[in-house]
């Protein structure tokens, strides 16, 4: 991705693979989005690279976005910032870890801290949009880095489709409304896009690509 005012946007596909995770640095700051697989291999890539995890941010509540969040967080003393509307999402579906073999999300050891949408500043220093997308899930959240002109959109739209409504709280009709959301940002073509899962996108090909990116 780009590197752009010491900012280092990162897209992690954690073991076992599965989601894609992004991993925003700054000096020797950094904040995690979607922490899938292992709290122990975070561990070690936040070591490797010598970085102080500042916060986790997550696009959902579902199991594969926030597997190593709990852990995470409470290892650094960090905030888990994710929607208040998907808290009660945190634990639900961890028969899906069994199947990858990642430990199970104990809901009463995770610690949400509430994020709202509109404008933030990620580390005090990175413009940040967070937007409002349910219909994946009640809470869902995408993020957009106006400098970097990189979206996050977790599961709400992918590459070639768009993420699952009929999960607890899952929504069709509010997931169309949240992706022609995304579509009528007018984001620049060559915005850069990293979704939940799958090949990463830009605007340009989604517009070209995606039939319901509209
Ligand atoms: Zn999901």
């Amino acid at each position: 991705m780009q590197k752009q005012n010491q900012n280092k946007f990162e897209i992690l596909r954690m073991p076992p693979e599965n989601t894609n995770s992004v991993l925003v640095s700054h000096g020797g700051d950094c904040v995690v989005f979607d922490p899938w697989g292992r709290a122990d291999d975070w561990n070690r890539v936040l070591d490797a690279r010598n970085l102080r995890l500042c916060g986790i941010y997550a696009t959902h509540g579902h199991p594969d976005h926030i597997s190593a969040a709990p852990d995470l967080a409470a290892k650094y003393n960090v905030p888990f910032f994710i929607s208040p509307l998907d808290n009660s999402l945190i634990g639900w579906g961890n028969e899906l870890l069994d199947f990858f073999g990642i430990p199970h999300i104990c809901p009463h050891c995770a610690n949400p801290a509430p994020i709202a949408p509109g404008r933030h500043m990620l580390m005090d220093k990175i413009p940040m949009d967070v937007i409002s997308v349910p219909g994946h899930t009640p809470g869902g959240l995408c993020f957009y880095f106006p400098d970097e002109k990189i979206l996050l959109t977790g599961d709400t739209i992918f590459r070639d489709g768009f993420g699952r409504h009929d999960f607890p709280g899952g929504d069709q009709r509010a997931l169309f409304e949240s992706i022609k959301r995304l579509h009528d940002m007018n984001l620049s073509d060559d915005t850069y896009v990293v979704h939940g899962h799958g090949p990463d996108s830009t605007v340009e090909i989604l517009k070209k690509e995606n039939i319901y990116f509209k």
